[in-house]
């Protein structure tokens, strides 16, 4: 019996992650080596850890207040003080959410009546497009461009731009290229979104990871535009805390007071040992998140190095920790050099047409995986690349 009918047609319509369908096959083959991943392979530092055991000894195991802890949402506000020199205050514009993920799929519900359109450059992380849809709005994917260095120009944001535009979707630096923009090129599509009365979405949870002596630039700093920007981010990748679903929104008390109701009525809070954790790692994690952020940047030189040896074309990755080539000259889609690179050398990547249609001729490489694992994918995708010119 088709069941499907029960479902609404939004998510009836909703396709299944690439990226999932993927790696079910992976998982069927031995000895795979992955670049799939988009998750630290670190554990959370033992030093963290031990703050949720402390806090589970003192029984501290109920609910927390709805919003979070008010010394983690007091951490998180430090934070972004250092961070952005911006003062988001603890009390009515900060809600640690169930990972970054939650703060998504919460301000899409939040702020989108039906029909209000988001902008959404692409290639772009997987969550954005359905949770808009999910909530009754319009995703509006605006293709970047290679020679642009997938970044958003104020013309293409300019272009995008109707009477029903409520947001633009920012995430730098970007899942999956790992490119960042800058603070004089996220200022001028500032100025673009102040003329147009358009909201920042900014995903900013790679913030720390980032390289070749860059400072994390945000929207959030432009000129008049902290009201305006709806602040996303989380302790997922800074300080390898995946697993206990940590994140925060931070926003203009208005709009925070709408996105916490959401967050009220269908979660209650976060993990309490969880924001534990987080609360240590943002108080006394620097060290721990450099370290981490080092050994990034040594496994980006690397993969850099070995891609351009390889003679794959690239954007340099500046942050997070994805590469994102083109693949394009091996005559190949996405999704046959992904599942033929698996089948005959055992290296996964994910389609880079999985991030938006855009993304077809790429492939995203995670790099956040040993060293030696990243050599022997390498060596991999050289052989199939080097197999697939010769029979060209
Ligand atoms: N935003 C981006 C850009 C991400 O890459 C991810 C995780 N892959 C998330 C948000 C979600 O993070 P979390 O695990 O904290 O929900």
């Amino acid at each position: 019996m088709n069941m499907q009918k029960y479902l609404k047609p939004q998510v009836a319509a909703i396709q299944p992650s690439v990226i999932r369908k993927f790696f079910d096959l992976a998982a069927q083959i031995e000895g795979v080596v992955s670049l799939g991943i988009g998750e630290p392979d670190f554990s959370t530092p033992m030093t963290f850890c031990e703050a949720g055991y402390q806090s589970m000894r003192e029984g501290k195991t109920g609910y927390s207040p709805n919003p979070g802890l008010l010394e983690l949402r007091q951490a998180i506000s430090d934070y972004l003080q250092r961070l952005l020199g911006l003062t988001y205050r603890p009390e009515n514009q900060i809600v640690v959410t169930v990972g970054g993920s939650e703060a998504i799929d919460a301000t899409c519900r939040a702020l989108l009546c039906p029909g209000d359109e988001v902008i959404i450059p692409e290639p772009t992380f997987v969550s954005y497009t359905p949770c808009v849809e999910l909530a009754g709005g319009v995703a509006v994917p605006v293709p970047t461009k290679a020679e642009n260095g997938f970044k958003l120009t104020p013309e293409q944001l300019e272009a995008a731009i109707t009477p029903k535009t409520k947001a633009v979707v920012l995430n730098y630096p970007s899942n999956p290229t790992g490119v960042v923009m800058s603070q004089d090129e996220l200022n001028a599509l500032a100025e673009v979104l102040r003329r147009h009365d358009v909201l920042a979405i900014s995903d900013e949870i790679y913030a720390e990871l980032i390289y070749d002596g860059l400072t994390h630039a945000s929207i959030a700093k432009a000129p008049g535009m902290q009201d305006m920007t709806i602040l996303i981010s989380g302790v997922s990748k800074s300080l390898a805390m995946t697993g206990w679903r940590i994140g925060y929104v931070c926003a203009h008390p208005d709009i925070l007071s709408g996105i916490y109701k959401i967050h009220q009525f269908c979660l209650s809070c976060a993990s309490t040992t969880g924001q534990y954790v987080a609360l240590e790692g943002l108080r006394h994690g620097q060290a721990e998140t450099a370290k981490m952020a080092a050994e990034y940047d040594r496994r980006r030189q690397f993969i850099t190095r070995r891609f351009a040896e390889i003679g794959l074309p690239m954007c340099r990755p500046q942050g997070a920790f994805y590469a994102f080539p083109s693949i394009a000259e091996t005559g190949l889609s996405s999704d046959e050099f992904c599942e033929r690179l698996l089948r005959e050398e055992k290296v996964a990547c994910v389609p880079g047409n999985a991030f938006g249609a855009c993304g077809e001729g790429y492939i995203r490489c995670s790099y956040a995986t040993s060293l030696e694992n990243i050599a022997r994918a390498c060596d991999g995708i050289e052989r199939f690349v080097k197999d697939k010119r010769r029979r060209s």
